[in-house]
């Protein structure tokens, strides 16, 4: 575990601009989500990563672009909306892409005012830590499903890792080291830091109080917990129900804010994600709203 201090005033002015940092922001100003990441480098086991149009979940996405695409698309969506945020969100692991540097790259050159979000798996952050705080991303989601690895190994099957696959605890312990360590590297460089958990029922429901506690000792800010999406080798789980989501945040809450409004969107959504005649993704024109 970790240690340190917490950083309070980038977060609070995160909480101002950020649709998924404030509850109150989350129909009022919109993110875009450039789809520019489609490799991963983990397994999680009810992860399916799709390229479709029409089912509404994360790893998700119409189609795959590259950097100066994203750059192009982001000029569009965002010239007459209450945009704020550009975020690489898949539907791989943005760590896992080269295009995601590249991307944030251009970006910087064209529309610097917009805040800039990723979000990962963890297991590369440790290395590319300075590389993200040098290209400017204001925020990184980190998805932390245990912290205790012999619970991370039954929700992760492999990873993948310089160059080598590893199985089972073996894994979970190189995964889990990564994730506490690059959210503490990278909070210690100054960019703020929000945990989504995905809640396993019968797997993690237990485990969640210890989760909070030790991100917020690494630096963490913020969490997210959400429901498990039972698919894949986790399909048999059952989909945990408002109460017991409502149980794992109000844990969380004794050590660590928590963000209530999310609604798990895909990697190539865009617009306000609170108002669903202002949400599209692509090859879901904002006119097929109407
Ligand atoms: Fe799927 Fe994300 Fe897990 Fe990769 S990190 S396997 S994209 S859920
Ligand atoms: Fe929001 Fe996550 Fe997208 Fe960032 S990557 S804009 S936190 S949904
Ligand atoms: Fe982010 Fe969730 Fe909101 Fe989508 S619904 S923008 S994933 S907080």
């Amino acid at each position: 575990t970790c240690g340190g201090d917490h950083k309070g005033a980038r977060f609070a002015h995160i909480t101002k601009v950020h649709p998924c940092y404030n509850e109150k922001l989350h129909d009022k100003v919109g993110r875009v989500h450039v789809p520019i990441a489609p490799k991963c480098n983990i397994g999680c086991n009810f992860c399916i990563r799709s390229i479709n149009t029409d089912e509404d979940r994360p790893g998700v996405a119409g189609s795959i672009m590259d950097a100066d695409a994203a750059v192009e698309h982001v000029l569009n969506v965002t010239k007459d909306s209450a945009i704020t945020v550009v975020g690489v969100a898949g539907p791989g692991d943005s760590l896992a892409n080269e295009a995601t540097f590249e991307f944030f790259e251009k970006i910087n050159k064209v529309k610097p005012d917009l805040i800039k979000c990723m979000s990962t798996n963890g297991l590369l952050l440790p290395k590319y830590a300075e590389r993200i705080a040098e290209l400017g991303v204001n925020t990184v989601t980190v998805t932390v499903n245990a912290v205790d690895p012999e619970i991370l190994k039954e929700i992760n099957g492999f990873i993948f890792y310089e160059g080598k696959v590893y199985k089972g605890l073996e894994a979970a312990e190189i995964l889990s080291k990564n994730q506490l360590e690059g959210i503490k590297k990278i909070t210690d460089l100054g960019v703020v830091v929000k945990v989504n958990i995905v809640l396993i029922p019968g797997l993690n429901d237990e485990h969640i109080p210890e989760i909070a506690r030790t991100v917020k000792e690494c630096g963490a800010d913020l969490v997210n917990v959400l429901p498990l999406i039972p698919l894949n080798k986790m399909a048999d789980y059952p989909r945990p129900g408002c109460m017991e989501i409502e149980k794992a945040r109000g844990e969380v809450e004794e050590y660590l804010p928590v963000f209530r409004a999310c609604t798990q969107c895909r990697a190539d959504a865009y617009g306000i994600p609170g108002k669903k005649h202002e949400d599209h993704h692509i090859g879901n024109a904002p006119q097929s709203h109407f």
